[in-house]
């Protein structure tokens, strides 16, 4: 049920029982909208000076979400040329907004990515222009208060001529505030992959790009937090994804639960394989419960409390699939870490933190002799398991052509030795293949 329909249906139920009359109805709306979680905090998104809310919206896919967001007082959206339908949705909604009241990034890729392949003409400076007057088409509007050259994954990149000619050409017709970046790790070509510090670390010392969007949560610190010391020196405006890594272990759960309930005969790979990492699993989940902490979406409220309370984040890109998202998300703005949320957050990463394969890591693809994207894969994973975009991800994964993980059972699982959070790839590599492909 939307918000619309759940107001609709319990005041005019009320009314149909003689309860409200014409005037008490419009107070209950009122009352229903006041009683709605709002945003309490803003943060400065480094030099650009905008105050941002502190959970904002990644990809917006409804209008009716994203109204309910834009009324709840969140008032960063982020979004990209390649997110299929949302710069259409942002322009829909953002007709009847205050434009200047909200900052709007948008992102483009300049060079290819499996599945998204960019023309050489595509990538000029002219082409380049070309395509952010289409984004900005889409998302009916005069600018953008940020373009992001998206989801670059080497420096060379981070120096592209024909961005930066676009850029400053936006600039100075007046369509376009800033620039900056996202970050997800490793992609392809895979011989031109550089590691998320490296990438980001030069980007900074570049001076061009204003903010970023890239990976953080209370598994991925290592390289990250370097990152966002670097970022408030040089006032680099920090927005967050991958903020929630949770929601991999329901994933795993459910996909051990499947190929249960499948019952078939499986190779000796998946048998063997499933049964080590089942009992790694039973002994984290029995952690959980000594503790009290069965409830996965405990942890995951406690996961975004821990990204807000770093002063160096300025705003978490949040993806809404519904209504109870919505309330779930925008209420946790202001919110600090409590001493009960840092224990809980504590025996998560003791019990499922080695179940986790980081975000934007990568390091243990060049040791694959079939040079599979590992990271990618995992990436898509958990836009399947934990946000709930099966078809996206489905489709993504589907892009990878020949590089997918189906050829993980018969291996001799090089990658797994070489990840240093000893993370159980293989296996998750061979679950992951089977959500991707539903096989
Ligand atoms: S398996 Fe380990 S090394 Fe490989 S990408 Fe995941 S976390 Fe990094
Ligand atoms: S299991 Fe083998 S084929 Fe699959 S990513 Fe690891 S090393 Fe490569």
């Amino acid at each position: 049920m939307n918000r619309r329909k759940f107001l609709k249906n319990s005041t005019l139920g009320m009314v149909g029982t003689g309860v409200l009359g014409g005037k008490s109805l419009l107070k209950a709306e009122e009352k229903k909208k006041d009683d709605a979680p709002k945003i309490k905090e803003h943060r400065t998104l480094g030099r650009t000076g905008f105050k941002v809310s502190d959970i904002s919206t990644g990809g917006p896919m409804d209008e009716s979400v994203l109204n309910a967001l834009l009324d709840a007082g969140v008032n960063y959206i982020d979004t990209a040329e390649s997110y299929g339908p949302s710069e259409t949705i942002v322009g829909k909604v953002m007709k009847n907004r205050d434009r200047k009241k909200v900052f709007i990034t948008t992102k483009l890729l300049v060079t290819s990515f499996p599945g998204l392949p960019v023309k050489k003409e595509e990538a000029t400076k002219e082409g380049i222009i070309k395509r952010f007057h289409k984004s900005l088409e889409k998302m009916q509007t005069e600018y953008a208060d940020c373009l992001m050259m998206h989801g670059v994954d080497n420096v060379a990149d981070l120096k592209h001529e024909g961005y930066h000619a676009a850029v400053s050409q936006l600039k100075s017709d007046g369509r376009l505030k800033y620039t900056g970046l996202s970050n997800h790790g490793s992609f392809h070509p895979i011989d031109a992959k550089e590691p998320m510090g490296k990438v980001l670390s030069a980007a900074a010392e570049d001076g061009r790009f204003d903010v970023y969007l890239m990976a953080y949560n209370f598994l991925k610190q290592d390289q990250s937090e370097e990152i966002l010391k670097a970022c408030t020196e040089k006032k680099i405006g920090i927005t967050l994804m991958k903020t929630n890594p949770v929601g991999n272990y329901v994933g795993i759960k459910d996909g051990i639960a499947r190929l249960e309930k499948e019952g078939k005969k499986v190779p000796e790979f998946y048998t063997q394989a499933l049964a080590k990492f089942k009992m790694k699993y039973e002994q984290a989940e029995g952690f959980l419960k000594k503790y009290n902490l069965e409830d996965p979406s405990e942890i995951k409220v406690a996961a975004i409390k821990f990204c807000l309370n770093n002063p160096a984040v300025n705003s978490i890109c949040v993806s809404y699939r519904n209504f109870d998202d919505v309330a779930k998300y925008v209420k946790l703005s202001g919110a600090r870490l409590t001493p009960a949320d840092k224990a809980a957050l504590a025996v998560y990463s003791k019990s499922f933190g080695q179940f986790y394969c980081r975000h934007a890591c990568g390091l243990c693809e060049s040791s694959c002799p079939q040079n599979i994207p590992v990271n990618t894969i995992m990436r898509y994973n958990h836009y399947f398991a934990a946000q709930g975009r099966e078809k996206y991800a489905m489709e993504r994964y589907a892009k990878l052509a020949s590089r997918v993980a189906d050829q993980c059972q018969n291996c001799t699982g090089s990658c797994e030795s070489a990840c240093p959070y000893n993370v159980p790839v293989q296996t998750l590599l061979v679950l992951a293949h089977q959500n991707l492909t539903l096989a």
